[in-house]
């Protein structure tokens, strides 16, 4: 390929797809970045130094080929460039929208270090995989082999459905369990529309279902049907569970009407958006609308909580975090689109209590300052004595985190070992838990982690189980 393609970076500055200006945007939940033309994407891909030692791929957690499949955009030969793109990645267009680039492939970028503006790395995965969708490329699964034996995969997140996608690749039978009457995990009720549409997962489990996956929603496990029930099924199991137990406020007041769980909030939101009848929301308790929201977090979930508060019509939404800017967990670029939006970051501040009776009405906020740094090495919060004030709420978001629930009293099985954190105990390599045949995931081995990292183990989980379940039974394909 001609070299004279690519190492435009020195020539090219870095562009970014066209972000919808902030007062259109901020009235729906639709993305906020439009496509790529066709002509952008390929100049941007060629701003790539293809230099010898990679580290965006080195900080991938997918090991993702990136140069190559720059080159090959670049060159305009982009089925190929799909190709290599999804050899590693179960669900490519879906990282290119939400992944925090920032953090992991583009913040590593050779010519971002050399000061030129990282290559868009995430944009023009997306812009691949789209295109790919478009013309007919992405296909189902349809293994050359059937095997006899299946797979029972609890939870229907980004690490399920990875597995899921290479589980049936190999021929094995899968069946997915989940509480939820829809698919996608997180990724369909946690993720707000205006990161990742509901159509781009809808339609890769859509396509999951094509190539054979059977879907049984609307199925908690340890409730619905036992875990012993679904060991007896199946060859081997995939937990894939995710964490879903909330970190709560404990300070006077904080049982009062109004205040209210992240995930609580944006699930109503998500499934509003599909046309669901949601009784909270229809009540307001988890409406926005004309509220003076305050939301106490600073993480990915903050963020998301803060901008869909922003869509709903809040009349004010103020985030409170008890670090600085510098120091907030959320990504970077989604701090400054939710700035744009509207909402106003009030750093250094946390809650001591709320005001109001049966009702909430305001947050008293203590004010702090960076001391010295505690065992993990980030500057600890300290409270300011005497400056605490009153911030008028109609309704709080406590957005502080998750943990894992308790799984193995939940499905009784006492010898599902978990670690100190209560997150499950599993191989880094081969995911296997300490009970035979039984593997785990995502979120609920690595605590509130990132959906690149769920389908990285997904991926890797399946590898082991086709390895555990040996050569098996063939059956005669379709
Ligand atoms: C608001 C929010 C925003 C986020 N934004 C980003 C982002 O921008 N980028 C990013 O990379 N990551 C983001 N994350 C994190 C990301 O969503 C998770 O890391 C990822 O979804 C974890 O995948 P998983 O498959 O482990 O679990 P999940 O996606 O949580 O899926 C677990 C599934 O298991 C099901 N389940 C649980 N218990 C049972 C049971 N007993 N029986 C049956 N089914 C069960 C659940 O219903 C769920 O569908 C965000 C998270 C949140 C909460
Ligand atoms: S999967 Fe995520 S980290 Fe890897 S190349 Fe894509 S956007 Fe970057």
């Amino acid at each position: 390929m001609a070299a004279e393609k690519m190492l435009k970076f020195v020539s090219l500055g870095k562009e970014m797809p066209e972000k919808r200006a902030a007062e259109t945007r901020s009235q729906d939940f639709h993305e906020i970045y439009r496509e790529y033309a066709d002509a952008k994407a390929a100049e941007q891909a060629s701003r790539c130094s293809q230099c010898g030692v990679p580290y965006c791929q080195a900080h991938c957690p997918l090991s993702n080929n990136i140069p190559d499949w720059l080159r090959l955009t670049a060159a305009g030969r982009l089925q190929e460039a799909y190709e290599v793109s999804q050899a590693t990645n179960s669900f490519p267009e879906i990282c290119g929208r939400i992944c925090p680039q920032d953090r992991l492939c583009e913040g590593n970028c050779v010519i971002e270090q050399s000061g030129h503006g990282t290559v868009t790395i995430g944009s023009v995965e997306k812009y691949i995989t789209d295109t790919a969708w478009e013309n007919g490329w992405v296909k189902p699964a349809r293994p050359s082999v059937e095997r006899a034996e299946s797979v029972g995969i609890i939870g229907a997140g980004p690490g399920g459905l990875a597995a899921a996608d290479m589980l049936r690749r190999a021929g094995v039978q899968v069946t997915v369990y989940d509480r939820y009457d829809r698919a996608g995990g997180l990724m369909m009720y946690g993720i707000p529309g205006f990161k990742l549409e509901k159509p781009v997962v809808l339609r890769r489990i859509e396509q999951l279902e094509q190539s054979g996956v059977t879907f049984v929603l609307n199925c908690k496990v340890g409730e619905d049907i036992s875990f012993d029930a679904i060991r007896g099924q199946h060859d081997a199991v995939l937990i894939a569970t995710g964490v879903y137990k909330v970190r709560e406020v404990t300070a006077p007041g904080s049982g009062a009407k109004g205040i209210v769980k992240a995930l609580d909030y944006l699930t109503a939101s998500n499934r509003k958006s599909f046309g669901d009848e949601v009784a909270d929301f229809d009540s307001g308790e988890l409406n926005a609308e004309g509220k003076r929201v305050v939301v106490i977090g600073g993480g990915d979930t903050a963020m998301d909580c803060l901008r869909t508060a922003i869509r709903q019509g809040a009349t004010s939404v103020k985030c409170l975090y008890r670090r600085d800017k510098a120091n907030m967990p959320g990504s970077q670029r989604e701090t400054q689109n939710a700035e744009e939006e509207g909402v106003d970051f009030v750093w250094l501040t946390a809650p001591k209590g709320f005001t109001g009776g049966e009702h909430v009405e305001g947050v008293m906020v203590q004010k702090m300052r960076l001391g010295a740094p505690d065992v993990s090495g980030r500057q600890a919060p300290e409270v300011i004595e005497g400056a605490d004030y009153i911030e008028p709420a109609d309704l709080v978001i406590q957005a502080l985190g998750f943990e894992p629930e308790a799984i193995p009293t939940l499905w009784n099985v006492p010898e599902l070992a978990v670690t100190r954190w209560g997150t499950i105990k599993a191989d880094f390599a081969t995911h296997s838990t300490s009970l035979p045949g039984v593997y785990a995931v995502g979120d609920i081995v690595r605590g509130a982690s990132l959906v690149v990292w769920a389908i990285r183990d997904g991926r890797e989980a399946a590898e082991s189980i086709v390895n555990y379940l040996g050569a098996g039974r063939q059956i005669a394909a379709e």
